[in-house]
């Protein structure tokens, strides 16, 4: 054992794109430290910004990689979104930009969608974002509604490149409306409050995996968790050298991190 990091974890909260898999495969050796973490008695879940995805899209990915697992598994930034509103806005009037996955999942959890005389307009990461749509959200956004972002990334990876994501949205409504949201998913406390509360465990408990810096490691320093980076995706070690953001442990990918467990 290398470190004491994770004295306390019962659960791994790790991220996917680039820390889990990369490109449609699995990293080597993902599979070996998911095994150290059971064989430690640990567990663990997945979690993704990626608000354009839902649970069934995740477990089709991993399926298909070879990798099932159950729903419960994979936690996506609109479940925190979801949950958030159904705390602090119970009822209100929810304008949402997402897709029809998002969107299903905001009905399902109960939130009330309008498309008129909103009190909130959540921004998701809406893959069917049209022009009438940003015009009316921007209109809502200056009228005075409540504007929540469901996560902060700027760039989705994609296999040709990449798209345009959430973070990115929020700088053109920050332009056209002069304001800003509350956002969500990694690195917010609302997403530490959101696990602990649906694991049942102190915050101490956990730990963050990933290999983002702004969201993955962010969320761990921020609060005071264990978070650790691996150098299998979007961070490279010259790029984690300039940051001020620190992991309590960097390493190449999951299999050197199971050395820690
Ligand atoms: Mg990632």
């Amino acid at each position: 054992m290398k470190s004491n990091l994770f004295k306390k974890t019962k659960y791994f909260i790790i991220d996917m794109d680039g820390t889990f898999y990369l490109s449609g495969n699995i990293i080597e050796g993902s599979e070996e430290f998911i095994e150290k973490v059971r064989s430690t008695g640990r567990d663990f879940r997945f979690f993704t910004n990626n608000s354009s995805n839902d649970v069934q899209v995740c477990r089709d990915k991993l399926a298909n990689m070879g990798f099932p697992v159950e729903e419960d598994m994979i936690i996506v930034s609109s479940h925190v979104a979801a949950a958030y509103l159904n705390k602090n806005y119970s009822g209100k009037k929810v304008y949402l930009l997402g897709n029809e996955r998002l969107t299903r999942d905001m009905r399902k959890a109960g939130i009330n969608l309008v498309d008129e005389d909103p009190d909130i307009v959540l921004l998701g990461f809406d893959t069917t974002l049209t022009y009438e749509k940003i015009r009316r959200a921007a209109n809502y956004i200056a009228g005075g509604a409540e504007y929540i972002a469901t996560h902060p990334d700027v760039n989705c990876p994609m296999a040709d490149g990449f798209m345009p994501d959430t973070g990115s949205m929020i700088e053109m409504f920050a332009a056209s409306t002069g304001k800003r949201p509350i956002v969500l998913g990694k690195p917010m406390r609302p997403t530490v409050d959101y696990i602990t509360d649906i694991l049942k465990c102190d915050k101490d408990e956990i730990a963050f995996v990933g290999d983002r810096l702004a969201t993955d490691i962010a969320i761990g320093m921020n609060y005071n968790i264990p978070c650790a980076l691996v150098f299998s995706g979007v961070t490279t070690p010259e790029m984690y050298e300039a940051s001020d953001i620190k992991a309590d442990v960097a390493v190449e990918n999951l299999k050197a991190l199971a050395d820690y467990l």
